[in-house]
């Protein structure tokens, strides 16, 4: 990142060290969900994920990692050989003219291995910041920055971590404050949290130690069931008018 980082203050800095810890050990396993074996599986499988279930990249991929085993195989094709592949996906046109693209600059420029930093897998087509977080963090150990997708956006703000939306300002708010050894896995440990407690369309608020803890959703759902419950106006039944049901 070319911008310069905030300093937090200590408090903020030990909270999000407690909701780490915390995170770790109810999610010892958290991983990427993707599924892959070579680093240029994992770079075509997270183009193909945006705006995509994980899940449903993992339908698509086994197929077309057989038919496309190397990168060099996608750069002998054409994107049109690619699209069957992908086309249970959204905009998968779009996708496979980046996985083509892409995989044609990994031979053409890169020997057919896929480069270890951020500045050359921002060259290839379709491979924007978070991409290249997920590479650089998942297949090489290298914690550039920090992936930040709709859960990790979400549950980010909701925990306190940040009071932004901005994706790029998310995450240089979690680089400060998340030690930079863990910042691929906090991303996972996020994701987990989203997945399994805090749906978009609703979490599980009152339930989760976790939640009940960092998230200010949690506290205000929790104050606003021990308040004495105000009447709903609009299921009250009202009194019948004078008259009603007398016969005419
Ligand atoms: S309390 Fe609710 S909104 Fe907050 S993180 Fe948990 S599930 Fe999500």
């Amino acid at each position: 990142m070319t911008q310069r980082l905030p300093r937090p203050g200590p408090a903020k800095r030990a909270r999000a060290l407690e909701l780490l810890a915390a995170l770790k050990e109810r999610y010892p396993d958290a991983v990427c969900e993707l599924t892959w074996t070579k680093p240029h599986e994992l770079l075509v499988a997270t183009i193909l994920s945006a705006q995509s279930t994980d899940v449903g990249v993992n339908k698509a991929t086994p197929a077309l990692f057989k038919r496309f085993p190397m990168p060099s195989n996608y750069a002998r094709a054409t994107p049109s050989e690619i699209e069957p592949f992908v086309k249970s996906l959204n905009f998968w046109r779009n996708k496979a003219r980046a996985v083509h693209e892409s995989m044609t600059t990994v031979c053409e420029r890169f020997g057919g291995e896929v480069p270890r930093t951020m500045e050359e897998l921002l060259t290839l087509r379709g491979v924007a910041r978070k991409t290249a977080n997920v590479v650089l963090g998942n297949c090489f150990a290298i914690n550039e920055g920090v992936v930040v997708d709709t859960h990790v956006g979400r549950l980010a703000k909701r925990f306190g971590l940040t009071r932004h939306d901005d994706p790029v300002k998310v995450e240089r708010d979690l680089m400060v404050l998340i030690p930079q050894e863990d910042w691929c896995l906090v991303s996972h440990l996020l994701i987990f949290h989203g997945r399994r407690v805090c749906k978009a369309r609703g979490g599980l608020c009152a339930d989760d130690a976790i939640c009940q803890r960092w998230c200010s959703q949690a506290r205000q759902s929790a104050s606003t069931r021990s308040s004495p419950s105000r009447p709903d106006r609009s299921r009250t039944k009202r009194p019948a008018p004078r008259g009603a049901g007398k016969r005419a």
